[in-house]
């Protein structure tokens, strides 16, 4: 498959664009926001396509059209204002999403986060944050897409394990961004988890046999 991951220079991105480049089922194309980021994955052989979650859906259509599938996993961060997590987490996302679906690109993996669905779960710190990510996941769920949404827990550095829990309704954890970058290729192997969300943390089940049990 045609694999366009949007926000493929960030961190859990770059790891999922690796992996998939080395796995050789399937062809990563590395969504990126400058020439300088396509120049640096295009020397290490991946494909990029330059563009940005504030433009339109027209021109996010002509971005995704030819691809098997998509994978959000972009983010405004931590160090913008509020005005970009509307912008970028919400309403970026909800533009792929519409834009997938005038492009007939079916199949769309989201990163969302851990509590996104439950409004007790959220946090004070950054609840605006957990309503963007809410209201992406909702859309996303109303829409005709073969979508799989993962809400991973805290997201860490540190080199993963491949050991998972994937279900609905843990207890807050954490996960190395290389699991949750294993865990959307494995998703992407699996019919079974289409149409589905999971939270996602560090468990005690290897990531295939927790794909593959579901
Ligand atoms: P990250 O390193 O911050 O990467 C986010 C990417 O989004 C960056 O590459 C950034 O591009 C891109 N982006 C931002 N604005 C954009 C725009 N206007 N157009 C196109 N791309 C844009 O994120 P991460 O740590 O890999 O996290 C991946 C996902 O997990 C995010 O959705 C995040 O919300 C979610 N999540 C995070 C946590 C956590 O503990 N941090 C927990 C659960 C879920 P640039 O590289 O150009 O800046």
């Amino acid at each position: 498959m045609k694999v366009l991951i949007v926000g493929a220079n960030g961190k859990v991105g770059r790891l999922l664009v690796e992996l998939l480049k080395a796995g050789g089922k399937h062809t990563p194309i590395a969504m990126v926001r400058s020439q300088e980021q396509a120049d640096a994955l295009e020397a290490s052989g991946v494909a990029t396509v330059i563009a940005d979650l504030e433009s339109t859906v027209e021109q996010l259509v002509s971005v995704v059209h030819g691809h098997d599938a998509i994978v959000f996993t972009a983010g405004s961060g931590a160090h913008t204002g509020y005005d970009k997590t509307i912008l970028i987490d919400l309403d970026g996302a909800v533009k792929v999403m519409e834009a997938a679906e005038q492009a007939g690109v079916k199949r769309f993996v989201m990163v969302s986060g851990f509590g996104a669905d439950r409004r007790e779960a959220w946090s004070d710190a950054i609840r605006p944050y957990h309503a963007a990510k809410h209201y992406a996941d909702r859309l996303l769920a109303a829409s005709t897409l073969d979508y799989t949404i993962l809400r991973p827990g805290r997201l860490l550095d540190e080199p993963g394990t491949g050991m998972i829990s994937i279900e609905e309704g843990m207890e807050r954890g954490s996960i190395p961004r290389e699991d949750v970058a294993g865990v959307i290729a494995a998703v992407l192997e699996s019919p079974a988890t289409i149409r589905q969300s999971y939270d996602l943390l560090s468990g005690k089940q290897s990531i295939g046999d927790a794909i593959a049990a579901i």
